[in-house]
């Protein structure tokens, strides 16, 4: 029996921990018994609306200074549960899963031979002392691991305290997150080619900013890749 299960999934180890040490599901609440990464049951994983066969990306327009931004799925409900699960919850766990479904869809529809280096858009220092962690910096660690590119978590950061962006509009945003992001002095962006990560993007205004910074430090091209295009 045991081996069966073990053969069928093809992945002992979360197969063992399962059945060892079984979690619920972080949106449902069902026993998990698929060997997934963990937190999130199979339904539930499967529910979520990917992008992976119909890619989907937004070319820089009204002047947003990142060349492309290219998302991976709907901002639906489970998305968006995971999502506040991992920031507002101490969640960690889930940015395996998010980083997960971004490699899935990289896999299939982009290519990362040109990229230098994935930057996850930074905290402020004073939120990230409230959350303990940059959920954007866990999901490009795994997508920097997966995909053997460097991680470039030092090099940018947030210098200015923004209140929330949601509810503004989008004129109001890019006024909001002018001059928030800081590149430091020993950073070389000098002809580089940057690949931006965050969890959602909305108008775009904080990764246009980002973007922005990293070209004025040099960088010749600049992506966006976030997990999800919300509003
Ligand atoms: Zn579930």
């Amino acid at each position: 029996m045991l081996r069966t299960i073990f053969t069928s999934t093809g992945n002992f180890y979360l197969t063992l921990l399962n059945l060892l040490y079984p979690q619920d599901c972080l949106i449902c609440s069902n026993r998990i018994h698929e060997a997934k990464a963990a937190r999130l049951c199979g339904p539930c994983n499967d529910r979520i609306m990917r992008y992976a066969d119909t890619p989907h990306w937004s070319f820089t327009e009204n002047g947003l200074a990142f060349d492309a931004a290219y998302h991976v799925a709907g901002y639906d409900d489970i998305v968006k549960r995971c999502i506040c699960l991992m920031k507002y919850n101490g969640k960690q766990d889930l940015s395996k899963i998010l980083g997960g479904l971004m490699s899935e869809y990289a896999e299939k529809n982009m290519s990362f031979n040109d990229i230098d280096m994935f930057v996850p858009v930074p905290l402020h220092p004073v939120k990230f002392r409230e959350r303990q962690f940059n959920q954007s910096e866990l999901i490009a660690g795994h997508l920097a691991k997966r995909f053997n590119k460097k991680l470039e978590n030092k090099w940018v950061k947030r210098i200015r305290y923004t209140p929330q962006q949601a509810g503004l509009s989008r004129e109001q945003r890019l006024r909001n997150i002018k001059g928030a992001f800081l590149v430091r002095q020993d950073a070389d962006f000098t002809d580089k080619t940057v690949m931006l990560v965050d969890d959602v993007m909305a108008t775009g205004a904080t990764l246009h900013e980002c973007a922005k910074t990293l070209k004025s430090a040099g960088a010749k091209k600049v992506f966006a890749f976030t997990l999800a295009r919300g509003n």
